[in-house]
């Protein structure tokens, strides 16, 4: 299947979460229904959290998605949820992927942050930090659930560079590049100084599929390249969006979640 593939997972009591396959391979799992945080650009967490998801049910996802006739390579728990507020489940199902030999990441805002160091010594395939900005302003604007700015750059200046250079290589930082809000060259060149040090973790520069009735927005190509060229210009390995992000069915917080319907 070389298109994504986005399923409707049904589980207790009505509640039905989206996981989505992307045609690369990779499998994008829920770890909660609905979200605490409602990211104010993000679909998924737009009616709050309706509960967290038990190992059964993220597993179940792995099983619909198998039974729909795709296989896949590797699972990302990126879909609805914040992973770190429903931890132990999400830990339980990175072991059960990686006893299935499926290489599993997780994308997460880093709320809360006590939690962030446990999984920073977990095995995994990558840990995603959605930042999305350069000022705390920003970040509060765009994660005003989220952990503090200041103390979540201090948490990984502090806790990233110790780890060897294999796990740090694991470590992304996504950055949502959204039209007039987080685009300027005075907020990506504020990232490039709060986040300097880091440079061995690859920065994410995503875009965002429209949902209905979002005011937000990616900005043209021209200025994305604008940009991945003052990012990689400062000195970070940079990767854009890839094809499979890109499509209808593939932007980050498209998923949703329903009472009997669903990332980072
Ligand atoms: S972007 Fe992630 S953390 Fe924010 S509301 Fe959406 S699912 Fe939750």
């Amino acid at each position: 299947m070389e298109t994504n593939h986005k399923f409707a997972v049904p589980l207790a009591g009505g509640t039905v979460v989206e996981a989505v396959y992307y045609g690369n391979g990779t499998l994008c799992v829920s770890s909660q229904a609905g979200c605490a945080l409602e990211c104010p650009f993000c679909a998924s967490g737009s009616r709050g959290l309706l509960r967290n998801l038990a190992l059964e049910e993220m597993q179940r996802q792995l099983v619909v998605a198998i039974d729909q006739g795709v296989a896949p390579e590797r699972v990302t728990i990126s879909g609805i949820g914040e992973p770190l507020h429903n931890p132990e489940p999400v830990r339980q199902f990175m072991e059960y992927c990686m006893q299935r030999g499926l290489p599993v990441s997780l994308t997460t805002t880093a709320s809360p942050l006590p939690q962030l160091s446990e999984f920073l010594g977990l095995a995994h395939n990558g840990l995603m930090f959605s930042v999305h900005a350069g000022t705390a302003e920003t970040h509060r604007r765009l994660i005003p659930r989220g952990p503090d700015f200041s103390s979540l750059i201090n948490l990984l200046q502090k806790q990233v560079p110790v780890l060897s250079r294999r796990r740090r290589r694991k470590l992304g930082i996504n950055y949502l590049l959204l039209e007039g809000i987080n685009d300027s060259a005075c907020e990506l060149n504020s990232f490039a100084e709060s986040f300097h040090g880091l440079q061995d973790v690859t920065v994410h520069l995503l875009t965002c599929n429209p949902v209905s009735g979002s005011p937000y927005s990616s900005p043209p190509q021209p200025a994305i390249e604008k940009g991945y060229r003052l990012l990689t210009d400062a000195g970070f390995q940079v990767r854009r969006a890839n094809r499979w992000r890109r499509q209808a069915r593939g932007g980050c917080g498209t998923l949703f979640v329903a009472k009997s319907q669903a990332g980072c």
